[in-house]
């Protein structure tokens, strides 16, 4: 069968591979690929900064953004042939630690987790996967096509989460207003979920027009087209930062309203340097009792979550999320990345 397989650690090495069935040692599922999402966590490994084969292997079968249709499934594993399922990316470390015994590996504590498609974990870039029954996540049939936005939806449903349980810390919070900044899947995510939480929403995208403007329009949050550090007058109870750039992650902190909560969801190149006021910072963040965290990954309670917030939300809406998708043997044009692009998918039905 057909996988996209790179040599992690070696830049451009990607290509369309010829690879064997994936062996029953890999899930009781075997699982017919329908889709495949890419992310910059792929366009890292393909560059060769990021990703580790599995052990004793050269080459990773690359993605992690799945969507596909059982062909096989034991009796009593809960699902059938014809079932729609998204895989869980991490699998818990194997001493366990405290957070991976209990079902929260999006916690690890020790770092040894293992990843489909990212780490010492064959991904689901392949026309045929397998899946542990434990590790699939049944998608309505009602998302349709849509069901490749599940797994992003977990790191945004996890984002949401996180914040509410920091919320509770005061049983009198109540927030409001929500600033999102970036515009990528993960932001218009979290400003559609913010909006299920009737709450206000703002988002930052620098463009002033296009795609993305409309996206946020027609979702009925309202748009910033200015510098983050000209909003200082918003005063927002919560921000979920997914720009990705070092300069609004500077620049988010300190930002909200009293009680306020911070949400960092993007992976920064290190090697950013930049001059705060820490002793202004602090003294605000102290006196306001305001919390900055960092979150990444999802456990299958996050991905529920993100299943039910998906089926809630406007189809329409979210297939516009998907602005292009491509046959396996173009898997090139899905990784490119250009101006306009929110997600782009390999789809293995055309
Ligand atoms: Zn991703
Ligand atoms: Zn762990």
């Amino acid at each position: 069968m057909h996988a996209l397989t790179v040599l992690p650690g070696v830049a451009n090495s990607a290509r369309l591979d010829e690879v064997p069935e994936p062996p029953p040692e890999q899930g009781a599922l075997l699982v017919r690929a329908l889709a495949l999402g890419v992310c910059g966590t792929d366009r890292e490994i393909i560059a060769g900064e990021y990703g580790a084969a599995p052990p004793g292997e050269e080459r990773l079968i690359l993605g992690h953004e799945s969507f596909g249709e059982v062909e096989e499934a034991p009796r009593g594993s809960g699902f059938k042939p014809g079932d729609r399922v998204v895989g869980i990316v991490r699998r818990p470390d194997p001493v366990p630690c405290p957070a991976c015994a209990s079902g929260n590996w999006d916690m690890c504590r020790n770092g040894r987790y293992t990843e489909r498609g990212i780490k010492e974990l064959h991904g689901f870039g392949a026309e045929r996967f397998r899946l542990e029954p434990d590790f699939a996540i049944r998608v309505d049939p009602a998302l349709g096509a849509l069901g490749i936005l599940l797994e992003p939806a977990s790191i945004v449903a996890k984002a949401w989460d996180h914040i509410e349980r920091i919320g509770r810390r005061s049983p009198s919070w109540l927030p409001r207003k929500v600033l999102v900044t970036g515009t990528g899947p993960i932001g218009l995510l979290a400003a559609m979920m913010g909006m299920q939480r009737r709450l206000e929403v703002h988002v930052l995208d620098r463009h002033k027009s296009g795609p993305k403007s409309a996206l946020i329009a027609d979702l009925g949050a309202k748009h910033h087209a200015i510098p983050v550090g000209e909003l200082a007058d918003l005063a927002p109870d919560i921000v979920i930062e997914c720009t990705g750039s070092w300069q609004v992650v500077r620049d988010v902190l300190g930002l909200t309203a009293p009680d306020g909560i911070v949400c960092l969801t993007s992976v920064t190149a290190p090697g950013h340097k930049a001059e705060i006021d820490i002793g202004g910072l602090n003294r605000k963040m102290v006196l306001g009792n305001e919390a900055v965290f960092g979150t990444v990954n999802a456990n299958r309670g996050h991905y529920q979550m993100a299943a039910e917030a998906l089926i809630r939300a406007d189809s329409k809406w979210l297939s516009r999320l998907i602005t292009r998708r491509v046959p396996l043997a173009n898997w090139q044009d899905a990784l490119d990345h250009r101006p306009g692009d929110i997600k782009s998918v390999i789809d293995f039905t055309l």
